[in-house]
């Protein structure tokens, strides 16, 4: 190479030159076949050729510079550790060409056996195996089948298909039946489908082989389904792959020979104990291809007790060395073995607590480190009830799983039967359509949602994750008819009544009553199932994380509860105080009237009267939720929508005017209500009139609320019961709307309380960004914050999630322009930032200034960790999704390495 003068970019490193930690350069298969060949296991030789060599390789379509000779130099030095040459007649090395990116891309991505065999070599491999034609023919065929379905793309079919032929005209059906002569015959017919696919003989130069096979391995990370896999993992799509060359061992030499895949503790369970699948006389791809049964790895101690002891003793090796479950594939070659790859395996939610729990117990790893190993998507998964499925049961449609959990009801289809089946102790699951805030109510009263259109953005799925209910959102086979109560689903008819069941973590909907099992980390959770005392080891270790969680973690977790039963729910769940109690639901049901009276009033003392009929009902649920909370914080926002949601919609009021009037009954009130419901229309309710602005204008209103929440914890307190509210004023810009509620709310409690001293706070929520933008100033007149991460989400990006969650987000998703949607987790570099800016000048005007998050981000893994980061006392969620909130903010510490950021 006269006259080169730059360092050659180094592509090609062999197995002795890696190790695990290399992932992004070698790929996840290449990286764990380095370490295990530096841990002195039993690798056969061989390289890997790096990601950036695929990079380039994408980019210009040819090999970048000096990559064929890094490989030739490498393939010598195989050559020579082998004493073989690569495709040599007499004695050929033959390799393997896999390929392997950095997280598993499980087949996306395939792999050619047997590379280097050609018409000549086969002969040679064969002598070189004593003879054994059978096994020569059995690899070459392989090779073709293998290199013509990964490499040129011929339909994987047409092999099988010839396969399927030649053992049928003898009468067998194990490929282990056919002889030499059956399989030389099928190598003829593998290599006729190859030139008619191809319009080329099959290649017989070894090299040219290995290149091409290269090649392909690395354009597959291109291929469409590699693409589509990405996208749904959100594997960014510029890893690349590498590829690792193998020197081949056979599994396919005989009775004394074999393969094998094993996990060194079972994945599902996570209990103790090898698990693993093995075949006699096989090549690799034939275990997963599922071609013939396979047997219990712990038979192979039966057949070859010296490699089943060797396997065992490297997977103990394995495990202690990587400190985890680690998945392993093998294979004998005549009584010996040989690891051909491992990494640290998949596993279910269950197994990765349980594991965690066991590694602690052998002294692998510390409780930090366990903690760090689980996640709150996996202790969310554990929560939900499970359907406990036979092949009794099959699905009669598929929708997307948009809220997940096991729900069985009597189907109805409208929120009003919805509410009346379920005040009979019904369980109903409620069939719509698409639903809108009308169902709410419904909603609340079904134990499932099930909808024919929408995905998992739709308002169906989002308000259904939000109260932790089940949901099955787009089942598009559901044929609806809603004024007949009726759905029709393959040919089936399914009334008002009839019992469906729903599973929310697959989408599948079933006709009838599926068996149920709770969840017993909700049982754990609710108090029923004592940790100690209990013979199961997932809620042992689930109780063994969470507690090191709460002892690690900063941040306060508290809920959003609405009811006394949510309230006490959310406690046992481990909430410390509720974060957001809306006032809203409180106007609703039998008190609608009161609203309606509330907003006719045609002069002071109609609405005073209202809201004195108002006063008690609200005193009274407040009562009940300080109650169940004694001792702990309550915050309470006051009423925050427009008052017009309270009101019927137009259309229907439109119609009922219409109905009445000709049937020449009393239309006054309608009239009036049809008149209010015009005037109070607004373009954009969003921004209309509503929070403190309706505090501002209507007189009386804040005043009814505060004095009710006064008033309670003064009775509270008289009963022993030590209430601690916070009232919170929805909606505030600038600090002068805080300032007239508070003046005049603090002259209403001072009132209430003087007899029976309680602390009332008086704060504000942060949700326009003006406040978060002069919250020095809002500071000064307020007691706490805490950010309504919904509505600055909304108004930060000038969007209305009722409107677009359907209209583009999908395509902002397609597009990378968000990775997931700003609603479910926290926009850090936007939305965050004003939370960031606001906490700090906050803080900086009235220091220890409490501040908190409420809004569906508090229960979310992600931004539990921002919200740790920027130094929130606490975050408040749902009350399932508290588990979640304490297990994330324990994490949240141990991952920024214990370290406190405020
Ligand atoms: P995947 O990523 O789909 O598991 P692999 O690259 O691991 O693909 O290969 C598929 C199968 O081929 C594996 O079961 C493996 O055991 C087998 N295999 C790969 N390389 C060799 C080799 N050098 N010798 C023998 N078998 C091999
Ligand atoms: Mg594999
Ligand atoms: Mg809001």
């Amino acid at each position: 190479m006269a006259g080169q003068q730059a360092v050659e970019h180094k592509y090609v490193y062999d197995f002795s030159e890696g190790n695990k930690d290399q992932k992004d350069l070698l790929g996840g298969k290449g990286a764990n076949l380095a370490e295990m060949t530096n841990l002195g296991l039993p690798v056969p030789p061989g390289f890997t050729i790096t990601t950036e060599a695929c990079k380039a390789y994408l980019s210009t379509g040819e090999e970048p510079a000096g990559l064929g000779d890094q490989i030739s130099a490498r393939l010598a030095t195989l050559e020579s550790a082998m004493g073989k040459r690569l495709g040599d007649p007499d004695d050929p090395l033959l390799v393997s060409v896999r390929s392997g990116a950095k997280f598993s891309m499980p087949g996306m991505m395939e792999t050619v056996l047997n590379v280097g065999l050609n018409d000549r070599s086969v002969v040679g491999l064969s002598a070189q195996a004593g003879g054994n034609d059978r096994f020569a023919w059995d690899s070459y065929r392989r090779l073709i089948q293998m290199f013509g379905k990964t490499v040129c793309e011929v339909p994987g079919e047409e092999f099988e298909h010839a396969l399927d032929d030649v053992k049928r005209a003898k009468g067998v059906t194990n490929d282990l039946d056919l002889d030499a002569d059956d399989l030389r015959g099928l190598v003829d017919a593998y290599k006729r489908i190859f030139s008619k696919h191809t319009g080329r003989e099959f290649p017989q130069e070894p090299r040219e082989q290995l290149d091409l096979a290269i090649h392909a391995v690395f354009e597959s990370w291109n291929a469409d389904r590699a693409v589509l896999y990405r996208r749904q993992e959100r594997i960014p799509a510029d890893l690349g792959t590498a590829v690792n060359v193998v020197a081949m061992v056979f599994g396919n030499l005989g009775p004394d020979s074999g393969t094998g895949v094993a996990f060194t503790r079972d994945p599902a369970s996570g209990a103790q104990g090898i698990y693993g699948d093995y075949l006699a006389n096989a090549q690799g791809e034939d275990v997963v291809a599922g071609i013939r049964n396979t047997v219990p790895l712990q038979e192979l101690e039966q057949l070859d007790k010296k490699s089943y002891d060797e396997l065992l003793s490297i997977m103990a090796r394995l495990e202690e060395h990587y400190k985890d479950l680690c998945d392993i594939e093998f294979t004998i070659e005549r009584g010996k073995l040989w690891m051909l790859q491992t990494r640290v395996g998949k596993r279910t939610a269950a197994a990765a607590f349980v594991i965690a729990g066991q590694l602690v117990d052998e002294g692998l790893i510390d409780l930090d480190e366990a903690l760090h190993r689980v996640n709150g998507a996996q202790l969310a998964q554990l929560m939900f009830p499970r359907f406990k499925l036979d092949h009794e049961f099959q699905p009669v449609a598929k929708g997307i799983g948009a809220s997940p959990g096991a729900a069985v009801g009597k189907v109805v289809f409208t929120s009003a039967r919805a509410v009346e089946l379920a005040a009979e102790g019904e369980s109903v699951i409620l069939v719509r359509r698409e639903t809108n805030p009308d169902d709410l109510n419904g909603m609340i009263a079904a134990q499932g949602i099930l909808t024919s259109r929408g995905g998992k953005t739709s308002h169906a799925a989002v308000v259904a994750r939000g109260m932790g209910k089940t949901c099955v959102s787009g089942a598009d086979d559901l044929d609806i008819d809603i004024p007949g109560r009726k759905f029709v689903v393959g040919g089936q008819t399914v009334s008002e009544g009839d019992v469906v069941s729903i599973d929310g973590t697959t989408g599948k909907v079933f006709l009838g009553e599926v068996p149920v099992m709770p969840s017993e980390v909700v049982q754990y959770f609710e108090g029923s199932l004592d940790p100690a005392h209990i013979d199961n080891a997932l809620v042992r270790a689930v109780h063994r994380i969470m507690t090191h969680a709460d002892g690690k973690r900063r941040l306060r977790v508290r809920t959003n509860a609405d009811t006394g039963a949510d309230a006490a729910r959310a406690r046992r769940f481990g909430a410390e105080g509720i974060g957001l109690c809306r006032t809203e639901h409180m106007f609703l049901g039998d008190r609608k009237e009161l609203v309606e009276r509330l907003i006719l009033a045609r002069d002071g003392k109609e609405r005073d009267d209202a809201l004195a009929a108002l006063l008690p009902l609200q005193r009274a649920d407040f009562v009940e939720i300080f109650r169940e909370m004694d001792g702990l914080p309550v915050t309470v926002r006051l009423i925050d929508p427009p008052l017009h949601e309270f009101l019927p919609p137009l259309e229907q009021l439109a119609v009922n005017v219409a109905v009445a009037q000709e049937r020449g009954e009393d239309v006054a009130k309608e009239e009036a209500l049809l008149s209010a419901v015009r005037r109070m229309h607004e373009q954009n309710p969003m921004l209309g009139l509503r929070g403190v602005r309706l505090g501002l204008v209507i007189p009386g209103l804040f005043a009814m609320q505060v004095r009710a929440i006064a008033e309670a914890a003064v009775e509270c307190a008289k009963q022993g019961v030590r209430s601690c509210p916070e009232i919170m004023v929805p909606l505030v810009g600038a600090v002068q709307e805080l300032e007239t509620v508070r003046s005049e709310a603090e002259k209403i409690i001072a009132e209430v309380t003087r007899e029976q001293p309680v602390d009332v706070l008086i704060g504000t929520m942060i949700e326009v960004p003006r406040a978060a933008l002069t919250a020095g100033q809002i500071a000064e007149a307020a007691q706490f914050f805490s950010f309504g991460t919904n509505d600055l989400t909304q108004m930060g990006w000038g969007f209305s999630r009722d409107d677009v969650e359907g209209a583009f987000f999908w395509r902002y998703l397609e597009l990378g322009i968000f990775g997931i949607s700003p609603f479910e987790s926290i926009d850090r570099e936007g939305v965050g930032r004003l939370v960031r800016i606001a906490t700090e000048e906050g803080r900086a005007a009235r220091p220890g200034l409490k501040i908190g998050v409420c809004g569906e981000h508090g229960g979310d893994p992600e931004s539990v960790h921002f919200f740790h980061e920027v130094g929130l006392d606490y975050v408040s969620c749902s009350p399932f999704r508290v588990p979640v909130a304490r297990l994330e903010a324990g994490r949240a510490v141990v991952e920024t390495g214990g370290s406190d950021s405020r």
